[in-house]
């Protein structure tokens, strides 16, 4: 990436009395960016967002914003000087302010025209300008949030830190309102840190994903990367049903369930074979399984099958099965991801 990192943290670890929260924890992000940081909860993520946010201390590494050192051992700079927005769970607008003053919260100091026109114009950017006038309490979820957003813009942060910005709205809304304020936040060309503990939002949204679990980072690169090719198998799991298979390697290529697939550039050895629920087909030919349990789902069987060592989901639309039944499952050979 040609652009000079808006973020690092390097090594950072955070400890609550005898217990690391955080361990080494280290990524970088990049302009105009929208990273995602995901892992299950209670694995550290808000806790990462509140160090870099200046929230709170670490206790070793280093966090610098634009090359500038903002929190190492016994230094914290303050939250203020730090040019990052951070947007909590629950939004928290000012109950007593309407929506205009609520973004211009954190502007006062800018004279009036001057703030009522950066005000208006990030609510149009966010497309709540008609609830300009409005009070919190009579806005919807998914409005809430785009207010709170245009408050922590109002006061152009280098980087806007989004702490489960969806968790909190109604499923079906869910997509088209993360989708539209995604792409308002492109626009905008903010460099955003979103915080989530779902695989599919993070899949959705993230320019770079970022794998987190039990306080440490496991996995960086594109969504596409890190559930092609994961570095182990909690954080292939991270990012849905996985299942790894040791695999032989010789002379390039690999000895799978499946049949010979060419492996060029891995050496001889042992390598890993990536499944994930689409691979696999019922068929008449392939490598054998049993049916642990199947369900009916419409015109979809979802099945448990036992399969080389392990318990998998399949899903099939073509094939009836019951609880016991010996199958046999074929894969795309030159789909498998092998590493
Ligand atoms: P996440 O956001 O991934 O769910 P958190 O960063 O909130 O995780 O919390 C990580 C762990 O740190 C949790 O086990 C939580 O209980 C613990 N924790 C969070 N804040 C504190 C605190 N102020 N004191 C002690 N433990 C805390
Ligand atoms: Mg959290």
């Amino acid at each position: 990436m040609d652009t000079d990192p808006i973020l690092t943290l390097d090594g950072v670890t955070r400890r609550y009395g005898p217990r690391e929260i955080v361990s080494g924890a280290g990524f970088t992000l990049h302009e105009g960016r929208i990273a995602c940081l995901l892992g299950p909860s209670g694995c550290g993520k808000s806790t990462i967002l509140r160090l870099i946010a200046g929230l709170e201390p670490l206790d070793e590494g280093a966090i610098r914003i634009r090359g500038e050192t903002v929190s190492e051992p016994h230094r914290t700079l303050a939250p203020e000087q730090r040019g990052v927005g951070l947007v909590f769970q629950d939004n928290a607008l000012f109950p007593h302010l309407d929506v205009s003053d609520n973004v211009g919260f954190g502007v006062r100091h800018l004279k009036s025209a001057a703030r009522r026109e950066l005000v208006q114009g990030l609510l149009a950017r966010l497309h709540v300008d008609h609830l300009a006038k409005a009070w919190p309490h009579t806005l919807s979820g998914g409005e809430q949030q785009r207010v709170a957003i245009a408050r922590a813009l109002a006061r152009e942060p280098v980087l806007l830190l989004l702490d489960e910005p969806f968790s909190g709205l109604d499923g079906h809304l869910r997509g088209q309102i993360r989708r539209s304020l995604i792409e308002d936040l492109r626009k905008v060309g903010a460099t955003v840190l979103v915080v989530t503990h779902d695989p599919e939002e993070a899949m959705t949204i993230a320019d770079d994903l970022i794998l987190m679990a039990d306080g440490e980072i496991l996995q960086t690169g594109t969504p596409e990367e890190c559930y092609d090719k994961p570095v182990s198998a909690v954080a292939a799991r991270l990012l849905g049903e996985a299942i790894l298979l040791p695999v032989a390697v010789a002379n390039a290529i690999a000895d799978t369930p499946f049949g010979p697939v060419p492996t060029p550039g891995l050496a001889d050895g042992v390598a890993t074979i990536l499944l994930r629920p689409g691979d696999l087909r019922v068929s008449s030919q392939g490598a054998p399984a049993t049916v642990l349990s199947a369900r009916r789902f419409g015109r979809e069987t979802v099945a448990t099958v036992a399969f080389a060592d392990t318990e998998f989901t399949i899903r099939t639309s073509t094939a009836k099965l019951s609880g016991g039944e010996a199958i046999r499952l074929e894969a795309d050979c030159a789909a498998l991801r092998i590493f």
